[in-house]
């Protein structure tokens, strides 16, 4: 499922949804706090600018709504359904499981975002710029 040219790869991996071929984050760690936000300007294989316009990525905001939530559910479902939590120890695993995830959710919704955009292209993949 996870082979190049899917989106899902270039959403879970972060990579150039041209080409898939390079992260577009100068560092692929989420967890490094200081460099969540940084992308590369442009893909150095397909030449493809990331943030197309100068305000692209703030549309990345709503889908993190719903990426937060779908993390949400989660935590809920494991702690009420599964462990059988009481209300309030589901409350707090909420809570945590958000902060704890936060900057994946973060960087999921940017490249779920981007993904909307741009199509992967073969040819952009093959060719060496
Ligand atoms: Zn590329």
């Amino acid at each position: 499922m996870l082979k190049k040219g899917n989106k899902l790869y270039s959403i879970l991996t972060g990579s150039c949804p041209r080409c898939n071929k390079e992260s577009m984050y100068v560092d692929q760690n989420p967890y490094s706090i200081g460099h969540l936000f940084k992308m590369n300007e442009r893909c150095s294989h397909c030449g493809l600018k990331y943030k197309m316009e100068p305000s692209f990525f703030y549309g990345a905001m709503y889908v993190s709504y719903a990426v937060g939530i779908a993390f949400a559910v989660a935590a809920f479902v494991t702690a009420f359904l599964i462990f059988k939590a009481s209300l309030i120890s589901t409350f707090i695993a909420i809570v945590v499981t958000m902060v704890v995830f936060m900057p994946v959710i973060i960087r999921l919704s940017r490249n779920i975002w981007i993904n909307f955009f741009v199509k992967y292209d073969e040819s952009a993949a093959d060719a060496s710029v």
